[in-house]
């Protein structure tokens, strides 16, 4: 007789302080944490990188490498700029994904929303949950700045019988969320995404805290900001500026996760929705919108938003290639040099999807070098081919 339990039900969740499977390049993403650990072979971003695939099938087509928007952004129906008309309090930026996760669930479009707390005893500590009320949600508002088992929640999805749920997560989060989609039991998934880029282990964030900022206890939050510089804003209130070029890379150069060195999905190419900030002008957030799903969430709020249209200006390709010897060396300016450098290509330089460009090709190109000097048998596989077109625009040291 076979049996009726599904095969990865059977499997058993990796034991805390276990290796994972992919060993230092973990994103502690969570799904080892769960026995869709079963999967991890196929769903692992950093064991079987499949964007194209899954584009595929979230999406109804990959991207087209031919059109730059394309290449850069992902497949999308729309971009635009937009922020809420009455900002959240105490959101990462104005707070637009937690609107529309409160919407979902007061509207009814979903049972259940995957966001992540805080731990109690840590404000940056992550905790994921499923929220069922606007209040959990908004109690999940605000960057956790480090790596988060996001997808640790999922068994309990399959097992409480929720039949529509959203789920909140960054690139490798959602990688591994779609490959595993069909095993959940839903009817409906709803998938909000956020790009992101550098992100840091628990123990890296302190560190660099403790080299960037002047009081590093007392910051609530944090942002790399288009103005190019670092914003700290403290307990207090006040707020801290640290140029980028300033930033001590020889120290933090080791802090980033090996995940995130080895990572080509800055802009969360599989979310069915995208929202940051980084192509909109500044105080703005940045929305992508992928798919008729993405749509149906943008439309709970717009009557909440100020829209505008996205614009480009400048020329992010001379920075970017004066950018990857400078970062390679280590290179730290004096503060007094960062400052005025900040303020020069602040008025001179790229703005808007311009900047977004910018920052893509500065991570793909450093991420790129990174994975052929330590991982070179992964280079052919593990670069998709719309970063392997951006990468090939610049030169770059063996
Ligand atoms: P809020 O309403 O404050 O909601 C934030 C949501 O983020 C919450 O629902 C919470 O569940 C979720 N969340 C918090 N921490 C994590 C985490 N560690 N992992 C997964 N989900 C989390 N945007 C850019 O344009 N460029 C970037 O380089 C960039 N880097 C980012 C790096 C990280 C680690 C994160 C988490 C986000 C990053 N973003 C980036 C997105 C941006 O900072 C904002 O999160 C986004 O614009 C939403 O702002 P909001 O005010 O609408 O969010
Ligand atoms: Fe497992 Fe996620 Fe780590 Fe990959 S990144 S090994 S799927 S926990």
């Amino acid at each position: 007789m076979t049996s009726l339990i599904p095969k990865h039900q059977k499997a058993k969740a990796l034991k805390p302080g276990s290796r994972p499977p992919a060993k230092e390049l973990c994103s502690e993403c969570g799904l080892c944490d769960t026995y869709y650990i079963h999967y991890v072979k196929e769903a692992c971003a950093f064991l079987n990188q499949q964007i194209a695939e899954l584009e595929e099938e979230a999406h109804g087509r990959s991207r087209n490498l031919e059109k730059s928007d394309d290449l850069y952004f992902g497949v999308h129906q729309e971009m635009m700029a937009a922020r809420k008309k009455q900002p959240i309090e105490g959101a990462q930026w104005t707070g637009i994904v937690s609107t529309i996760a409160c919407e979902m669930l007061t509207q009814g479009q979903v049972e259940g929303v995957v966001c992540v707390q805080n731990q109690p005893d840590d404000r940056f500590g992550p905790m994921p949950v499923i929220a069922r009320t606007p209040e959990e949600v908004l109690a999940a508002k605000v960057n956790k700045p480090t790596l988060s088992p996001n997808l640790s929640v999922l068994e309990q999805i399959e097992q409480s019988g929720m039949k529509r749920l959203l789920v909140i997560g960054v690139g490798c989060q959602i990688q591994a969320l779609r490959a595993v989609q069909s095993e959940l039991g839903l009817e409906k998934l709803y998938v909000l995404g956020t790009p992101c880029v550098d992100n840091v282990s628990r123990a890296g964030l302190q560190k660099f805290l403790e080299t960037t900022s002047k009081s590093p206890d007392t910051v609530v939050h944090y942002e790399f900001m288009q103005d190019f510089r670092v914003h700290f804003k403290h307990e207090d209130g006040s707020e801290e500026l640290v140029p980028f070029f300033g930033l001590n890379t020889k120290e933090l150069k080791d802090v980033f996760a090996p995940s995130c060195m080895t990572c080509f999905d800055y802009v969360n190419s599989l979310a069915d929705l995208v929202v940051g900030y980084m192509g909109a002008p500044f105080g703005w957030q940045w929305i992508v919108v992928r798919n008729e799903t993405g749509r149906e969430m943008l439309n709970l709020v717009q009557d909440q938003l100020d829209t505008q249209a996205v614009f480009s200006k400048g020329d992010r390709q001379q920075a970017v290639q004066q950018s990857i010897p400078a970062y390679d060396k280590g290179v730290t300016l004096p503060m007094w040099a960062a400052k005025l450098m900040g303020v020069v290509i602040d008025k001179i330089g790229p703005k808007g999807l311009e900047y977004a460009r910018f920052s893509i090709d500065s991570h793909f190109t450093r991420n790129y070098l990174y994975v052929k000097r330590n991982y070179p048998e992964k280079l052919p596989h593990h670069v998709p081919e719309y970063a392997q077109r951006i990468v090939n625009q610049y030169q770059l040291p063996e």
